[in-house]
């Protein structure tokens, strides 16, 4: 299993470390040359709008697009999983698409802007996961056809439409591996 991680911008490094934990072969990704022989695909957290002008800047979006568009696997984390919603609700920026949702960015306020917490994830198991939100977006609609996967105080934090996968909290700031190994057999079915 060949897993790229975009690396344009924000925090690629801890998710290729808990990928190669998973097994898997890593690649960081600039260029889309690079995502030939992906199986699958990354997109970290960081600033969705920086991370968006670079790619609309190097003409990485129509490629990426492309990749989805191929069934290989692609799962975005907080900044990541904005650049993957339809919709982002507040001023317009780039975004690539794909999962029927719609997201708010910086949806827990100042005062909470970064924060942990214990999540019910039945997908990974009965032991709770640890999930680290830095300020961090939040899902106000899911479409048909998007599972929720983790919920906090009633709204969805995690959710799997076909072969995309978002969550606003960071799995690879700590070290259970279990949404990485999730999404790594989402890669293998291949949609
Ligand atoms: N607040 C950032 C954004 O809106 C996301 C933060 C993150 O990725 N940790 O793009």
């Amino acid at each position: 299993m060949k897993a790229g991680v975009l690396s344009l911008q924000g925090a690629a490094r801890e998710h290729a470390v808990a990928l190669k934990k998973c097994g898997a072969e890593t690649v960081f990704v600039k260029h889309r040359e690079q995502l030939d022989n992906l199986d699958c695909l990354v997109i970290p957290g960081g600033e969705s709008t920086t991370i968006g002008k670079l790619l609309d800047r190097f003409g990485l979006g129509p490629a990426l697009q492309e990749f989805m568009r191929s069934g290989r696997a692609v799962y975005g984390t907080c900044a990541g999983m904005i650049l993957l919603a339809n919709k982002v609700d507040g001023p317009p920026q780039y975004t690539l698409g794909g999962m029927e949702i719609t997201v708010r960015r910086n949806a827990f306020g100042r005062q909470r802007e970064s924060f942990e917490a214990d999540l019910e994830i039945p997908v990974l198991g009965r032991e709770l996961f640890r999930s680290v939100f830095i300020r961090a977006p939040l899902i106000i609609r899911t479409g048909a056809g998007v599972e929720v996967l983790a919920t906090y105080r009633g709204r969805a934090v995690a959710t799997r439409q076909g072969n995309l996968l978002v969550s606003s909290f960071h799995p690879e700031l700590t070290d259970d591996i279990r949404m990485h190994a999730y999404f790594l057999r989402l890669a293998e079915k291949k949609q």
